[in-house]
């Protein structure tokens, strides 16, 4: 198969994305505290512009913000968004929030990028600055090509992906009519691109005894023995229950095609304990994985109903312990029909062999889209070094991808949307 995209195009393109990169990841644009927001949205709103975008940057009102996106703080979030062309909208969504830059970076400082041995290191390199520049290098190259894909080449750029996207692709899409088609350059890696991910149910298990003065043990009902003993309980019922269902979709590693449980990740007496008392209430956390065979509402009853059976069993009466849901996504899968055709072919063309669609193990943005019946693929660079120390992209991986993109948009243009 010819390349659909001309070399020097490419390699101009890449250029073009590994400055627009550099200079992303030394915006800290880290989640959930979001103060340089406003800096990384407005160069996003520039580069756009420069490639003949009609770009619009939404800010998420304050009211919505307070209400729905618990977990973020009280800078504003910006949605930058443009339209390019006519016909079927081909959506690209990038998240340009990172996590914290952390420790343990060797090559650089997390927020100051640099280039070594064809790999560009810096805190979203993959996850999913990188993302970023290559849908905007791909926009580069068609236009250096003055190829026009005979369909709406559209761009989102969200924030607070990491902190579950609320205020970032969940605002945008009550705001906007859904497009066609997502390509959302997440690190699913240039082998298999993703066609739906697995979701999660949060819950806080909060159980309550009588508070007392250690000097007086007998006066009081211990909250976290109570609660240790539950704790336990759930983890073996969940764990002869789990490993039962598997997901008939595709996924990588084989151990993610099963439901999961994580107890504990917080787990102490709410407002702090002391050693010289006996706690009167003791919460732990339950983060569930789930398949897409499961829903959110089946998962939640589920994890009720097992609490429900370890309390009684260890004589815990009504009142004593309650079941809060903290936060959840739900697992989804698509069938990305014509647009997995076209990004299979670019692929061809730029030299990739792209194979079938997997789940992704963790949760993307993708579920605003698929439950709106949008089709979705996901497609990246190699993810292993996500939210880790010396993150990076390789140069090679990022120059294919502007590549694909581009050709995906080509191709889906020709055989009209
Ligand atoms: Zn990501």
């Amino acid at each position: 198969m010819d390349r659909l995209i001309s070399p020097g195009a490419v390699k101009e393109a890449l250029d073009y994305s590994i400055d627009v990169l550099k200079r992303l990841i030394s915006i800290p644009t880290v989640a959930p505290q979001g103060d340089h927001y406003e800096e990384a949205a407005e160069l996003l709103a520039k580069e756009l512009e420069g490639l003949d975008f009609e770009v619009e940057v939404i800010k998420v009102p304050m009211e919505y913000q307070k209400e729905k996106c618990k977990n973020a703080s009280n800078n504003p979030r910006y949605i930058v968004l443009g339209r390019k062309g006519e016909g079927a909208r081909l959506h690209f969504n990038g998240h340009y929030d990172v996590v914290p830059g952390g420790q343990g970076w060797t090559v650089t400082e997390p927020f100051k990028p640099v280039v070594k041995d064809g790999r560009l290191y810096g805190r979203g390199a993959i996850d999913m600055k990188g993302g970023i520049a290559a849908a905007l290098g791909s926009f580069k190259a068609l236009k250096l090509d003055s190829k026009e894909p005979g369909l709406t080449l559209e761009a989102a750029f969200v924030p607070d992906e990491e902190i579950g996207g609320e205020c970032g692709t969940g605002y945008l899409l009550e705001q906007i009519e859904s497009p066609d088609y997502l390509l959302l350059p997440e690190p699913s890696g240039l082998e298999h691109p993703w066609h739906g991910h697995k979701g999660a149910v949060w819950v806080r298990v909060r159980v309550r005894g009588v508070n007392a003065h250690a000097s007086t043990p007998w006066l009081g009902r211990n909250a976290f023995l109570l609660a240790a003993g539950l704790a336990l309980d759930v983890q073996q019922a969940l764990a002869s229950k789990l490993p039962g269902r598997k997901t008939k979709h595709p996924i990588k590693p084989e151990d993610a095609a099963y439901p999961t449980a994580a107890i504990g990740g917080v787990a102490g007496v709410p407002g702090g304990g002391k050693t010289n008392q006996v706690p009167g209430e003791f919460i732990f956390t339950i983060d569930r994985r789930t398949i897409p065979e499961e829903t959110v509402e089946e998962v939640l009853d589920e994890l009720k109903g097992i609490v429900r059976w370890a309390a009684v069993a260890r004589g815990l009466r009504l009142g004593e312990y309650e079941v809060e849901l903290e936060h959840s996504m739900p697992a989804v899968v698509n069938d990305p029909g014509e647009l997995y055709d076209a990004l299979r072919n670019a692929g061809m063309a730029a030299g990739i062999e792209v194979g079938e669609p997997h789940l992704c193990p963790g949760g993307l943005d993708m579920r605003y889209y698929v439950v709106k019946g949008v089709k979705s693929i996901s497609y990246g660079p190699s993810g292993e070094v996500a939210h880790a120390p010396d993150e990076y992209i390789d140069l090679g991986e990022l120059e294919k991808l502007i590549e694909v993109y581009a050709g995906t948009a080509l191709l889906l243009g020709r055989r009209g949307g």
